[in-house]
């Protein structure tokens, strides 16, 4: 499995404040069967001050250390990019760094809203050759209410990342629902840890393999296992057309 969104670099971010935790981390993820990490720390982020970061040096650092302790990982850099108005500018720059060098952009809106100029943006950067992946919509207040919001960036060539937590419960019910709503609508495409730490935002892997294959089959889990190794490799995912998801009489997500 590769994890495409995870927060593993140590003392850059909110992740793992020393090497040894994040080691463990590392240990964790080889453990339930993940074999290469895009290293996605917060980029542009009002809350981190990681500008000065070279992430490419960290993750070597980081690669080095853990062939060291036998432990097999194939670290990629990347970056979570709090949406701006300069991102396009900034990619071309190699200020900004999109998913282990691809074509794929990780972009983290505001928790609560969705920036006007979002979709004139991702416009921008698909001219320039560049596909948004937008990091866990289903944690998105505007997304929760308006999904029609999330299936216009969609159609018009973005992809979306659920984190795994949200789909074992752990931001609680109505996040789940809404992360599985959005897979089964093909509203979003991938599923990442956004892993911080081994303790509650943690990987939770092996859990979301049971509850996806359980809700969803065999075959979509694989599917989005595809589209993470098609991402590190830079090559296109294919999409199925995407539907819009409508409430039954009980203010329940239609399955
Ligand atoms: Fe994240």
């Amino acid at each position: 499995m590769i994890d495409i969104h995870c927060h593993l670099l140590p003392a850059v971010d909110d992740g793992p404040e020393t090497v040894e935790q994040a080691i463990e981390m590392a240990k964790r993820a080889a453990s339930e069967g993940v074999t290469a990490i895009v290293v996605t720390p917060h980029a542009f982020h009002p809350q981190f001050e990681t500008g000065e970061l070279n992430v490419q040096h960290a993750a070597s650092t980081l690669q080095t250390i853990l062939h060291k302790e036998g432990i097999s990982l194939d670290l990629y850099p990347g970056q979570e990019i709090r949406i701006f108005g300069d991102l396009v500018e900034a990619l071309e720059k190699g200020e900004a760094l999109s998913l282990a060098g691809s074509r794929y952009v990780l972009v983290e809106f505001p928790s609560d809203s969705v920036p006007a100029y979002a979709e004139q943006l991702f416009f921008g950067l698909q001219t320039e050759g560049y596909t948004p992946v937008i990091a866990h919509p289903e944690r998105n207040k505007e997304f929760a209410t308006n999904p029609k919001r999330l299936m216009d960036f969609v159609s018009s060539g973005a992809l979306s990342q659920i984190t795994t937590s949200s789909l074992t419960g752990e931001f609680g019910q109505n996040v789940q629902e809404l992360a599985f709503t959005f897979l089964r609508n093909g509203l979003s495409h991938l599923i990442a840890s956004d892993a911080h730490s081994t303790g509650r935002r943690t990987f939770y892997w092996t859990d979301v393999e049971a509850v996806v294959t359980k809700e969803l089959g065999q075959d979509k889990w694989e599917t989005y296992m595809t589209n993470a190794e098609a991402i590190v490799k830079d090559e296109f995912i294919f999409i199925d057309p995407p539907v819009l998801p409508i409430k039954n009489w009980r203010g329940k997500w239609k399955k």
